[in-house]
């Protein structure tokens, strides 16, 4: 006795009248049977069905009628989202249970979060049900997948308006809301001020933190946290991404110690935490334990072996890169992205692998249908011209697609900086840089003072010093940081605001000693331009950066850890030979990731066998 099933919407609203009352006598038994039928519908077909029963069998106006229709719309939300905004605009009064699930339902769905602003804000207008709070949270998350501020701001008012202010699940809402569209302040703001705060409110505003890229106050955060709520799945990835961000090893491995310990399987096998964890040990130059967390997963996406090859390529380890990079494509099938090449022509760039990047460079292009953005360019170019072939790098540089952006013409330039390249053709470079940027570019007068420098004009050295002076023109500080126990420690060059400071200038004169008896003289070739403070002062070598971090290592930590130092710049050519010799006489392992890379430095060796 099926009726017939209909695809076309629900009859509209008047044919709703003309149901039958002579079955007013069985209506109980057969809402209840309705109700039962709508319990164990699966399919949208099954529901057209029953929703067709209900046109020919039941009162319109009755409240059972009524709350069938809101069983009937709670099921479409889910299944057909373009039936249930049929069914609803057939219903006279929607009670705001009807209005908030197919709010609910817009904000869920891609496609659909716009619709659900404009019910919401239909909501309003019609003004027979009030929002609530089933309705706001959804209505936010809505505004803030669309950076719709000025929608959001009004619901915040209506939130205040009708008494929900001090709701902890819409202030959640709120705080993601405003971190989403870009006002960390009052996300922070409405954070501080909230009297009940459950662990969602922590996570979500140490998420924003991190978003945002305030590692430390999320870690800040963290703590507090700590003694109110255990930290949940969420927490801890918030957690080793900012660890990732600041290079926070040690409370990044805490927290996967707590992940192993203390944790169900089910998050010890999330794959974004996995995914994390990888590229906090990748960052962290770990590649050992980023690897065995990486082999332990029991599923990957293209996110983890992007880590993987990444962090590999970084450590100028291109085989283990490309044997990652080949187990992806032919053992797993799976299908390398963008991202994946920026990994793999990375990788042999910090090799030189000229011959096997350019056909990474096609493969991608021919085999992968994946068009080359300026990234890749970057590396391609970076590639050519770390290797000394200048003028294929410039071909290249003439017949992209996209105009080339500073990155890669100050690639170009810092390649003629070191191979000796003509200082005519440095100097062109220079121009098309200086042209690019607006001339306030710091870099390329210190890389042309460095062209000039390895050509013994040291005339010009001079000019171009004196040129930025003149125009105001200061280059970014060297800093270096070393984690020690947990707390970071940050160095300029010549710094003696650390407290240890005696000490770590005691270890220099050390490291300086040892060094005259093994018959080392410094290079000076980069001294003026790599490592000086913001203000111009210069410092001699030995007090670069990095080797106060260094010193400071092998002050406080124990022999046979490895030192982990990170350098916002390049080091340069002397701070590179006399770590490795350090490394060597001190019988330590010290990893250094600079701008671009990492340097591991063991036994009077650097793992990028000085090609950097
Ligand atoms: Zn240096
Ligand atoms: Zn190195």
């Amino acid at each position: 006795m099926a009726l017939a099933l209909s695809a076309t919407p629900p009859s509209p609203p008047q044919s709703l009248s003309i149901t039958n009352n002579s079955k007013n006598d069985n209506s109980i038994n057969n809402y209840s049977l309705l109700l039962s039928s709508l319990s164990e519908c699966k399919h949208m077909s099954q529901l057209k069905q029953i929703h067709a029963q209900i046109l020919r069998t039941t009162l319109p106006h009755h409240h059972d009628t009524l709350f069938l229709y809101s069983r009937i719309l709670n099921f479409a939300s889910f299944a057909d989202l373009d039936y249930a905004y049929r069914v609803f605009y057939q219903i006279d009064t929607p009670n705001s249970f009807m209005w908030n699930t197919l709010i609910r339902a817009c904000a869920q769905n891609v496609g659909s979060k716009v619709h659900a602003i404009s019910l919401y804000k239909e909501m309003l207008e019609e003004g027979n049900v009030m929002p609530d709070k089933h309705t706001f949270p959804f209505a936010l998350k809505a505004c803030a997948y669309l950076f719709a501020l000025s929608e959001g701001k009004q619901a915040h008012a209506q939130i205040l308006k009708y008494g929900c202010g001090s709701d902890v699940y819409i202030n959640n809402s709120l705080i993601h809301f405003y971190a989403s569209c870009g006002c960390l302040d009052l996300a922070e703001k409405l954070f501080e001020n909230m009297v009940d705060r459950s662990i969602v409110s922590w996570n979500v505003m140490i998420d924003a933190f991190v978003q945002f890229g305030e590692f430390d106050s999320a870690l800040k955060l963290f703590v507090q946290m700590q003694k109110l709520f255990e930290p949940d799945g969420f927490t801890l990835q918030s957690i080793i991404s900012a660890c990732a961000g600041l290079g926070a090893l040690s409370i990044g491995m805490w927290a996967h110690a707590y992940i192993l310990n203390k944790c169900e399987y089910g998050l010890v096998s999330d794959i974004l935490i996995n995914n994390s964890l990888v590229e906090l040990y990748c960052k962290c130059g770990s590649l050992e334990l980023a690897q065995q967390v990486f082999e332990r997963m029991p599923k990957r996406d293209i996110t983890s072996w992007n880590s993987i090859i990444l962090g590999f390529a970084m450590y100028g380890q291109a085989d283990v890169a490309l044997e990652y990079f080949a187990r992806l494509v032919k053992v797993e099938s799976f299908w390398p992205n963008s991202i994946t090449f920026v990994g793999v022509l990375s990788a042999c760039n910090h090799r030189g692998m000229v011959n096997k990047g350019q056909e990474l460079f096609d493969m991608m292009i021919t085999g992968y249908n994946i068009t080359p953005v300026l990234e890749h360019y970057g590396c391609l170019v970076d590639l050519l011209a770390r290797a000394g072939h200048i003028d294929e790098a410039l071909d290249i540089v003439s017949n992209m697609p996209m105009k080339p952006d500073a990155v890669i013409w100050r690639s170009l330039l810092d390649a003629c900086s070191k191979k000796n390249a003509s200082v005519e053709l440095s100097e062109e470079v220079a121009k098309r840089i200086l042209e690019s940027e607006g001339g306030i570019c710091s870099g390329v007068y210190v890389l042309l003072s460095r062209v000039y420098a390895s050509a013994s004009r040291w005339n010009d050295v001079g000019l171009v010093r004196k040129l930025m002076s003149d125009i105001g023109v200061t280059k970014e500080p060297g800093c270096s940081s070393i984690e020690i126990n947990g707390v970071a420690h940050e160095f300029f060059a010549g710094d003696t605001s650390h407290p240890q400071t005696k000490q770590i200038y005691g270890v220099l004169d050390v490291i300086d000693e040892r060094l005259k008896g093994i018959g080392y003289s410094p290079d000076y070739s980069q001294a003026l331009m790599v490592d000086e403070r913001s203000d111009g002062k210069q410092h001699s070598l030995r007090l670069h950066s990095e080797r106060l971090a260094i010193a400071l290592g092998l002050l406080s930590l124990k022999p046979g850890v490895p030192i982990r130092v990170f350098k916002n710049l390049r080091a340069c050519n002397d701070c590179h030979q006399v770590t490795k010799l350090i490394s060597k006489i001190f019988y330590a392992e010290i990893i250094v990731r600079d701008r671009a890379r990492f340097h591991r430095f063991k036994d009077g060796s650097c793992s990028c066998m000085d090609y950097w």
